[in-house]
C-alpha cells in the first residue's frame, strides 16, 4: 500500500473536488407504496405485507405523503420541482431486496438544479460555500442484513445472515450534489458543514428524524483530486459514513490517501470504500470501474407523479423558517456576531445551546458550556457533543448551584465530568462527591489563620496596608479547600480578621 501524504501537503499540490450523496429516511408514518409502519426497532419481519415483500400479484400505491414530503424538501433546497415524472425500476438482485428491483428514479428526478449555501469558520472569519444541487430524487429503501458469526459484523468470514424486511419500502429521499470544487483544504469542513445544514434543514421541515446514528440519515462522500488547472481525477465513494464528524475525517483521509498514490505515481481506483470509525481510515468495498447494468425502465405498476404547480406554491409559501435566517434571530437575540454564530454551527452544538437556554440558561453561560469545556471533552473522546450524556436541564441545574454560590466554575466542571461518567445528575454528582464552595465562615476562618500562621510575614505586610499582598493568602485558601471555597468570601473574612479595610 502507498503511503499516505500529509494533509497540508496534499492540499497544496493537489487541489479536492467533492460530491455528496445523502439519502434521507422519510419520517412517514407508512411505507411508500402499502400501509405498512414504518417504527424504527420492532421485532423483525413484522412491519411487512405482500407489497413490500414483493409478493407476486401484490400492487403498489403511492404514499401521498412521501410525495408532498419530497417536494418541500426539493423547494427548501432551491430546487425546481417538475411538472411531471415517473418512478423507475432498477434491477439487481441482492437479498436485502425482496422483489429483485428497486422503485427509484432515474432520468426523471422530481426535484432538479438547487444549491444550499453553507458557511465555515477560518481563521480569516466566516467563509460562504455555495454546493449546487443535482437532484433529489424519491427511492424505496431495502431490507437490514445482519451478518452473524464473524468478527467484524461484515459478510466476509460471517456464518450466516439475517434478513429483515421491517425496513424495505420506507420511503427514502437521496439528494445528490454537483461536484463541488474550489474548497482546497477547506473540503473536509464544507462537506461537514453541508450536511450538518441539510440535517438541520430537514429537522425543520419535520419530514425525517434524520439520526445519523440510526441511519435516517445517510451520506456517501465522493473525493477525488487533480494537480491545479488539470481535469477532475477519479473519484471514490465512501459509503455511509455515519456521523457529522467521521464525515469530514473520510473526506480528509481519502484526501491523503489519493495524494498518496498520484504522487507515487499510481491512478486512483474507482470503487466504493467504507470507513472505519476507529483507524480514521477508509478501505476498498466494491470496484464501479465496470458501469452496472441496472436495465432501468418506468415502473409500469405506478401513475405518473404529476404535481399541480397551484399546491407546489402552497407547499412553498408554507415552508418554515429557514436555517439561516433562524440563525440570523438567534445571534440578534443572543447579542452574539457572525464568527461566534459560525463557531457554534461548526462545533455541532448550536442546537444544544438553544435548548439549554429554552431550559431557562443565559444564552452567554449556555454558549460558554457548550462551545468550551464540553466541546473540548468532545474531541478529546472523539464523539458528538450531544452524545455527552449532559443535557440541558443539568446545566441549567448547574448554573442555579452557581448563581447561589454553592458552585464555582472549577468545581461546576468536577460536576460536568462526573454526569459524563454516569455518576447521576448535577445533586447527585454534587453530594456523592461532595463538591460544594465552603460558605460556612467557621470552617474557612480556620483555613484562613492557618494560612496566615504559615506565612506571617505577608500577614504583617496585609496588616501594614498592603492590601495586594492578601492574593497570596487567599491562594493559600484556595488550596487547602481544594477549591471550593468562594475567594470573594475568603478575601472578605481575611481582610475583616486583620481589621483592615479595602
Ligand atoms: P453513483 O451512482 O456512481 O453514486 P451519482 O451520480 O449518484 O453516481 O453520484 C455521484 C456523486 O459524485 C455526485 O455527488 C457527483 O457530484 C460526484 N462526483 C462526480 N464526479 C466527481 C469527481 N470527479 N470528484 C468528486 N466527486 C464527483
Ligand atoms: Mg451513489
Ligand atoms: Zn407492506
Amino acid at each position: 500500500m502507498t503511503e499516505s501524504m500529509p494533509y497540508a501537503e496534499a492540499v497544496t499540490e493537489f487541489e479536492p473536488v467533492i460530491g455528496l450523496e445523502v439519502h434521507v429516511e422519510l419520517g412517514t408514518e407508512s411505507k411508500m407504496f402499502c400501509s405498512c409502519p414504518t417504527t424504527f426497532g420492532a421485532e423483525p419481519n413484522t412491519q411487512v405485507c405482500p407489497v413490500c415483500l414483493g409478493l407476486p400479484g401484490s400492487m403498489p400505491v403511492m404514499n401521498g405523503a412521501a410525495i408532498e414530503s419530497i417536494i418541500r424538501m426539493g423547494l427548501a433546497l432551491n430546487c425546481s420541482v417538475v411538472e411531471w415524472c415517473r418512478m423507475a425500476r432498477k434491477n439487481y438482485f441482492y437479498p436485502d431486496m425482496p422483489k429483485d428491483y428497486q422503485v427509484s428514479q432515474y432520468d426523471e428526478p422530481i426535484c432538479v438544479d438547487g444549491y444550499l449555501d453553507v458557511t465555515v469558520t477560518t481563521d480569516d472569519g466566516p467563509r460562504v460555500f455555495r454546493v449546487e444541487i443535482e437532484r433529489v430524487h424519491m427511492e424505496e429503501d431495502t431490507g437490514k442484513l445482519t451478518h452473524a458469526g464473524g468478527a467484524t459484523g461484515r459478510i466476509h468470514g460471517a456464518d450466516y445472515s439475517l434478513v429483515d424486511y421491517n425496513r424495505a419500502g420506507i420511503p427514502l429521499v437521496e439528494i445528490v450534489t454537483k461536484p463541488v470544487t474550489g474548497t482546497g483544504a477547506l473540503a473536509p469542513e464544507v462537506a461537514r458543514a453541508y450536511v450538518t445544514e441539510l440535517r438541520d434543514i430537514m429537522r425543520g421541515l419535520g419530514v425525517s428524524d434524520v439520526k445519523m446514528e440510526e441511519g435516517s440519515l445517510r451520506c456517501d462522500a465522493n473525493v477525488s483530486l487533480n494537480r491545479p488547472g488539470a481535469d477532475w481525477g477519479t473519484r471514490s465513494e465512501t459509503k455511509n459514513v455515519n456521523s457529522l464528524r467521521s464525515v469530514e475525517r473520510a473526506v480528509r483521509s481519502e484526501i491523503e490517501r489519493q495524494a498518496g498514490v498520484l504522487a507515487a505515481g499510481g491512478r486512483v481506483t474507482q470503487e466504493t470504500r467504507h470507513f472505519h470509525e476507529d483507524t480514521g481510515q477508509t478501505t476498498p468495498g466494491r470496484s464501479k470501474e465496470q458501469a452496472e447494468d441496472y436495465r432501468y425502465f418506468p415502473e409500469p405498476d405506478l401513475v405518473p407523479i404529476a404535481p399541480d404547480p397551484a399546491w407546489v406554491e402552497e407547499l412553498r409559501a408554507s415552508l418554515p423558517e429557514q436555517p439561516s435566517i433562524h440563525r440570523a434571530r438567534l445571534a440578534e437575540q443572543w447579542g452574539i456576531g457572525d464568527f461566534e454564530m459560525a463557531t457554534l454551527v461548526n462545533a455541532g452544538v448550536l442546537g444544544l445551546v438553544e435548548e439549554t437556554v429554552a431550559a431557562g440558561v443565559s444564552p452567554d453561560a449556555a454558549r460558554k458550556w457548550w462551545a468550551g469545556e464540553l466541546t473540548r471533552v468532545a474531541n478529546e473522546r472523539e464523539v458528538e457533543p450531544g452524545e455527552l450524556g449532559v443535557s440541558p436541564t443539568d446545566i441549567g441545574r448547574i448554573e442555579e448551584l452557581i448563581a447561589s454560590g454553592s458552585l464555582n466554575d472549577k468545581l461546576a466542571r468536577q460536576v460536568f465530568e462526573g454526569i459524563m461518567a454516569g455518576e447521576g445528575s448535577a445533586d447527585e454528582v454534587v453530594a456523592a462527591r461532595g463538591l460544594a464552595v465552603v460558605s460556612d465562615d467557621g470552617a474557612l476562618l480556620a483555613a484562613i489563620d492557618e494560612a496566615l500562621a504559615a506565612q506571617p510575614d505577608i500577614a504583617e505586610k496585609i496588616k501594614a496596608g498592603k492590601v495586594q499582598a492578601a492574593g497570596a493568602i487567599v491562594g493559600a485558601v484556595m488550596k487547602a479547600t481544594r477549591g471550593q471555597a468562594d475567594a470573594g468570601k475568603v478575601r472578605e473574612l481575611l481582610l475583616e480578621r486583620l481589621g483592615v479595610a479595602e
